[in-house]
Formats: C-alpha cells, sequence, structure tokens
C-alpha cells in the first residue's frame, strides 16, 4: 500500500515519528511553489532561506533511506499549486492514502482540509509534534476567564513543564525578571561576532531570479547568514549558549546602531521551520544554565525562557482561538497607508533609518525594534493593520502568520482592542532615546516636541492618545497616560495635535 505524505516548507522536523524508520512504500513530498512564494511579496532572504532548508532537509531523510518526491520552482512538472502537486503525485506514485502534518498557517489549514475532501484515496492527519501545547491547549486553559493575560498562561507553562521550578515555587523566588532585563547598551562588554556559516547560495537565488519571483530586500548570497540545516540551526543554539545567553537579559530591550543583533539568538526562523524544537532549545539552555551558574544569572536564563515557553506558545495558541477573525481586526479604525520608507528606510529618523534599514538589509530586527520603533511609528501614524501586517509578514525571516499577526496586529497595533496587550505599546521618543542611541546622531530633537526640528513621535503620541482617548477611557492601564494628556494646557495640545497631522499628512518627506 503506497503512502503519500507531505511535508510543507515550515515543517522540517527531522526528529518527527515519521522519519523513525523507512519505508520503501512511503514517498515524502516537498514542494517550492509559487502559491508560497507570492501571498505576500516576501524578503529575498526569506524565501532562499525557505528553499535551501526545505533542500537541506529533503537530503537529510533521503539519506536515511526515505523516498523523497521534491518539486525544485523551475521544474517544468510543478504546478506551483498545492492542491494540482498532491493530485499529479498520488497519481503517478499510484498511492493509496495521502497524510499531511497540521499546519500552523490557517489558510493551508482550510486548504488542506478542502483538498482532502476532494480527494478519492483516504487521508490522515498528525500533529507537527514541535510546539509545547497543543492548537487547542490555550483556548482550554483561558476557558471563563475575561482576559488572556500571558503571565497566567506562562506560570502554567513553567509548572506543567517543569522549567525553572523548586517544586511548586519559581526558581529565584520571582516568576518575572523583565525588570533586570532592560539595561541600554553602552559598549561595556564586547558583542560577539555572530555564527556565520558563510554559504554560498547562489544557486538558489538565481534559481528565484529566473522563475520571476518578485522579492524585495538585500541579499549577499556569497555570504549568508541564516542557519538552514539542522546541524546549522544546533551550532547556531550551541553559540548562544557560549557567547549571547549570558548578556542576553540585561540588554534584550536594548537599540545600537551598527548592532544588528547584539545578544539575541537569531533562533526564530530555525524553529520556525522547526529544523530545531523549542523543547530542545530550552532542555539544551537549562542544561548550559546549571553547569555554568557562575556564569549565567537567573534573570537571564529566566528572560529567555519566558520567550519561548511564554510568548511564543502563547502566540500559537491565541493565533488558533482567534483565528479567523483576528486577521480583520482594526478596533481603533486606523486607515492611514504605511509610509513608503517602510520599503526602501529613506527617512531623516535615525530610529527608523536603522531599524527599517536593518530590517531591509537582513530580514531581522530584535523585538524592542520591531515593538518600540517600527510598529509604534505605525501606530502613532494610525496605519491600517492591514498595511502594516502586509509589511511584516513579507520582511522577516521568521515571518510566518500565526506569529506574525499576533505579534503585529495584536500585540503591536492594538487592532484587536486588547486581547493580547493590555493597552498599546507606544511611547514618545523618550523611550527610544532611554533604550538606544539612535537620537545622538538623528536630524531631530528628541527634547521638543514643537518646532520644525521636533522629534516625530513626540507629538505623534499625544495626537494619538487625544484622538484615541474615548476608547481607552475605560482601560485602567491608561489611566496615567491619559492623566498626563489632560496636563497639556489646551493651547499647547491644539498645536501639537496641528503639528501631528501635518506629519501624517507629509509622512513620507520625514
Ligand atoms: P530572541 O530575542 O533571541 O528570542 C528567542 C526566541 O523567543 C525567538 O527566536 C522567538 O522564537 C521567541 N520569541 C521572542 N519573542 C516572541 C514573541 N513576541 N512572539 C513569539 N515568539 C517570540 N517572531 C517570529 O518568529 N515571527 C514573526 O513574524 C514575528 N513578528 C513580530 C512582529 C512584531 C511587531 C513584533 C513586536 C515581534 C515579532 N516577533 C516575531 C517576535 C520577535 O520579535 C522575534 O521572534 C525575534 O525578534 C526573533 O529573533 P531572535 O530569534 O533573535 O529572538
Ligand atoms: Fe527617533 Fe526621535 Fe530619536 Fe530621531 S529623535 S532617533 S526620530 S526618537
Amino acid at each position: 500500500m503506497a503512502k503519500l505524505r507531505l511535508v510543507l516548507g515550515d515543517q522540517l522536523n527531522s526528529k518527527h515519528s515519521w522519519f523513525k524508520k523507512a519505508d520503501p512504500d512511503t514517498y515524502y513530498l516537498l514542494a517550492e511553489m509559487r502559491q508560497e512564494t507570492d501571498y505576500v511579496k516576501h524578503h529575498v532572504q526569506k524565501v532562499v532561506a525557505f528553499f535551501m532548508a526545505m533542500r537541506n532537509f529533503a537530503e537529510l531523510i533521503g539519506s536515511k533511506g526515505h523516498n523523497v518526491i521534491y518539486f525544485r520552482i523551475n521544474d517544468s512538472n510543478n504546478p506551483q499549486q498545492l492542491d494540482q502537486i498532491i493530485a499529479q503525485t498520488i497519481e503517478k506514485y499510484n498511492a493509496d492514502i495521502f497524510e499531511y502534518l497540521l499546519p500552523d498557517e490557517f489558510r493551508l489549514d482550510i486548504e488542506l482540509k478542502e483538498i482532502c475532501s476532494q480527494l478519492k484515496i483516504e487521508s490522515a492527519v498528525y500533529d507537527s509534534e514541535h510546539f509545547f501545547t497543543t492548537r487547542a491547549e490555550l483556548a482550554e486553559f483561558y476557558h471563563g476567564k475575561d482576559a488572556l493575560l500571558m503571565e497566567s498562561f506562562y506560570r502554567h507553562m513553567r509548572k506543567k513543564h517543569d522549567v525553572l521550578m523548586v517544586g511548586d515555587h519559581p526558581l529565584g523566588g520571582k516568576w518575572n525578571f523583565d525588570h533586570s532585563n532592560r539595561s541600554k547598551y553602552k559598549g561595556e562588554v564586547p558583542i560577539p561576532d555572530i555564527k556565520n556559516f558563510n554559504q554560498n547560495v547562489s544557486e538558489v537565488l538565481e534559481e528565484i531570479q529566473k522563475s520571476g519571483i518578485k522579492t524585495f530586500g538585500a541579499i549577499d548570497p556569497e555570504n549568508f547568514q541564516w542557519p538552514v540545516s539542522r546541524e546549522e540551526s544546533l551550532e547556531t543554539l550551541k553559540h548562544f549558549c557560549l557567547h549571547l545567553l549570558e548578556h542576553f537579559g540585561d540588554f534584550q530591550d536594548a537599540m545600537q546602531t551598527g548592532e544588528n543583533y547584539l545578544f539575541h539568538s537569531r533562533l526564530s526562523f530555525a524553529m520556525n521551520s522547526k529544523m530545531i524544537s523549542p523543547k530542545e532549545v530550552i532542555r539544551t539552555v537549562l542544561n548550559f544554565y546549571h553547569t555554568h551558574k557562575n556564569q549565567i544569572d537567573i534573570a537571564a536564563i529566566e528572560g529567555f525562557v519566558r520567550q519561548i515557553i511564554g510568548w511564543r506558545e502563547y502566540m500559537r495558541g491565541v493565533y488558533w482561538k482567534e483565528m479567523p477573525d483576528f486577521a480583520q481586526k482594526n478596533v481603533l479604525q486606523n486607515h492611514n497607508k504605511l509610509p513608503y520608507f517602510y520599503w526602501n528606510a529613506e527617512t531623516k529618523m535615525n530610529c527608523l533609518k536603522h531599524a527599517l534599514g536593518q530590517s531591509l538589509e537582513k530580514a531581522y530586527a530584535h523585538h524592542i525594534q520591531r515593538l518600540m520603533v517600527i510598529g509604534n511609528f505605525a501606530l502613532l501614524t494610525q496605519t491600517s493593520p492591514d498595511e502594516v501586517d502586509q509589511w511584516y509578514l513579507g520582511v522577516y525571516i521568521d515571518a510566518i502568520q500565526w506569529v506574525e499577526i499576533t505579534n503585529t496586529r495584536g500585540m503591536s497595533q492594538f487592532a484587536d482592542g486588547g486581547t493580547i496587550a493590555t493597552k498599546p505599546y507606544i511611547s514618545s521618543g523618550s523611550y527610544i532615546n532611554k533604550m538606544s542611541n539612535y537620537c545622538k546622531g538623528c536630524h531631530y530633537n528628541v527634547k521638543e516636541r514643537l518646532g520644525e526640528k521636533a522629534c516625530p513621535f513626540n507629538s505623534l503620541y499625544w495626537n494619538f492618545l487625544d484622538d484615541k482617548r474615548e476608547f481607552f477611557s475605560n482601560n485602567p492601564r491608561m489611566t496615567m497616560m491619559l492623566s498626563l494628556l489632560d496636563k497639556i494646557n489646551p493651547a499647547e495640545l491644539a498645536k501639537i495635535k496641528q503639528k501631528a497631522k501635518a506629519l501624517i499628512r507629509n509622512v513620507d518627506n520625514l
């Protein structure tokens, strides 16, 4: 009985139980498809990384004796659409059963159910064996509760998986060391080089160009820096433990010109494509922590653990709980166009020039750059969350809808009305100045809110609060911000608002 098993580009889990034993009657199907390269315009490094990772994965399982059917993007028999690829392969290999792994994206989930309902052969679906939680676990956890507070889910995860626990108590006496994790980087410790694999990806890049796929962003094809195999993913993790974990907590929120990664792990693509699992990441960092306690502070390890078993699993759970409605949410009724400089980083605002420039050049920005510079500006200029989502979904190496949309539309743009964040992540220029050295070299003055050279974030911030005052008036977490707004005298506020409106109208000239 011949079995056809589909492996999507973000399901490259070679440790899955499917691959325990090779079976001559089982065929694994992987396909590079225009359907996946064209649903949004992607950064060129993202397309290269996925194709490289898929090819490496196919080679890895092939070397273990599994039958692999692989469609490259320019293969003449590649129909470029999932339904056709599956139908064609079933016929060619005379398959009796079609099996797939639970996809992480809503659109693919629907599509695969639809495909299976049309097939004339049996089908079955399996767990991807990647996450700590099932799709429905978060919804079950919050059942009957009003708010989806991440912190309570995170504590539940710590206890359930016995991570950094002493009996029922958190190791170090506290669940959360966030307050210890907020230093500005002043060059006090050197930032180690990244784990660079110096890959030559010219061949796959040429294939992408030849196929006519439209991409954006920069690439150095002779020095590609992302891990695209399981081995490289494991090396990136090891590098993180040995050289970066120690200072991860301290400088988690810091931003610095010329430093794209600081002490961040660069593991998101490796994890989101499933080349490595969050469980092995957590196990490895905990082992490292327990054997290097004199070197690694509890705040650093807790800060990192929270990102993986907290935020990452939480976002996935919220996605499956809230989709598909989540993708339409725009409670603040923001409808402005995304500033054009999001596509070329040509702006006099130094913070955005750096954070956007780095995103376009490296397909990467770290969390605070994404949230408090790029997302903050989009929200303050009251940009349509649809446009913001499209940009984030395309630009980052790790952008897959389940983790992109929850972070962007939810956490960053507050378009969900507070399902994810209890208050909007907005700030004036002072926060950016506190956490970075961006303001030093800026055309604008971070201390001013009126005048030609005033930092745009300042008037935009007060204008946003005033425009959305009614919406936030019942939110206790906004009381302080709104009372500060009330302290601005009306004539001054009118000037600030006039300035902000003019900035929004002329945003492309900033
Ligand atoms: P590190 O800082 O080293 O963190 C370690 C890991 O923790 C990450 O690899 C990631 O897997 C996980 N993590 C950290 N924060 C989050 C979070 N908020 N949600 C989920 N996982 C988290 N992450 C994506 O993987 N894909 C996205 O498309 C994405 N879009 C984002 C959009 C916005 C507006 C914001 C604010 C954040 C977004 N994030 C996204 C979360 C976070 O910014 C990235 O996971 C992180 O920057 C990846 O870099 P790193 O691997 O060096 O992370
Ligand atoms: Fe950004 Fe304002 Fe600072 Fe310039 S002054 S870098 S625009 S926060």
